[in-house]
């Protein structure tokens, strides 16, 4: 993961070593590279300069420090900033309510039923819920016997109504059939299009008011770079996501929509999908994510 970004950070930081201070002329050479680096993963080129603006300032105003080497003080820099840009802290997630709902939207392709599988699995597995996933894509069947699958595989309960062409009111008779069977989560699996679509955005914002979800999660596919952060300020426009799951973190992405989702829409990134197994699902820890990245 982000291995192109790692390998030129760390060739940006060799413009430091054997430098007894930090000045001026070296860390402008690191920063130009850092900057170079961001680009080259996709990130959108005036959060790279704002990203490498502050590393600048910070590492000029820090020159008194002698303690460590520059190309340490550099490494500590860039951590903190990369951590602070995707977030700072752990974002919580909402599971109140009872049902607890959680809406999940994206593309088609992006991931959503697969993370849906895996929501499931995680709230069973590791917060000792009791969840109820619900097929509320209507124009897919085929999207509805892949969630039965996944339900399958992680021993939940699924709420499905093949005949129904009303998404909203399939929501409403899931959280009816949770009450009546004690499932304490309702995950809803919505339709995606390949494209944003005005007919999707409606729909699910109709499912939103609806049913008044604790927690609404914008899926996206992390290898569409800068298309992804575009498409997540798309859904965030019209419905105000609580949070963002990035997916595909196995295959050659380069980093840019992890790096840039956060100051784009200014919602977190909650977890993080990186396989096709229903365990490959992790809370998104951004001082982790930067270390990652720093190798
Ligand atoms: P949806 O159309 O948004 O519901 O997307 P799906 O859940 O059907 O996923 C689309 C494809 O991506 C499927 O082939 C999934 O197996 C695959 N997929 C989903 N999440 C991941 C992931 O984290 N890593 C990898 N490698 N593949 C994934």
């Amino acid at each position: 993961m982000f291995n192109s970004l790692s390998e030129k950070l760390e060739s940006a930081f060799k413009n430091l070593r054997g430098e007894a201070r930090i000045n001026d002329l070296n860390v402008a050479n690191t920063v130009k590279d850092i900057r170079r680096a961001l680009i080259d993963a996709d990130v959108n080129f005036k959060i790279a300069k704002e990203f490498t603006d502050k590393v600048k300032e910070k590492a000029v105003g820090e020159k008194v420090i002698n303690a460590i080497s520059p190309g340490q003080l550099m490494v500590k820099i860039v951590k903190d900033e990369l951590t602070e840009l995707m977030g700072g802290t752990e974002a919580q997630f909402n599971i109140t309510g009872n049902p607890a709902i959680i809406l999940i939207a994206g593309l088609q392709g992006s991931g959503k039923t697969t993370f849906t599988g895996k929501l499931a699995h995680y709230l069973k597995t590791k917060k000792g819920k009791s969840p109820l996933l619900v097929a509320a894509d209507i124009y897919r069947p085929a999207a509805i016997d892949q969630l039965t699958v996944l339900a399958e595989q992680v021993g939940v309960d699924i709420y499905s109504e093949r005949e129904n062409k009303d998404a909203v009111a399939i929501a409403q008779n899931a959280i009816k059939e949770a009450k009546a069977k004690n499932k304490n989560v309702i995950i809803i699996d919505t339709a995606g299009r390949l494209a944003i679509d005005e007919a999707m955005m409606t729909e699910v914002a109709n499912i939103k008011q609806a049913v008044n979800p604790a927690e609404i999660l914008f899926v996206v596919d992390s290898m569409t770079g800068q298309d992804a952060v575009n498409t997540a300020k798309a859904f965030n426009d019209r419905l105000d996501f609580s949070g963002v799951v990035l997916t595909k973190l196995d295959g050659d992405t380069r980093g840019g929509a992890a790096l840039s989702i956060k100051y784009t829409v200014n919602k977190p990134i909650k977890f993080v999908s990186s396989g096709e197994k229903m365990d490959t699902l992790d809370v998104f820890y951004p001082e982790r994510m930067a270390q990652r990245i720093l190798g």
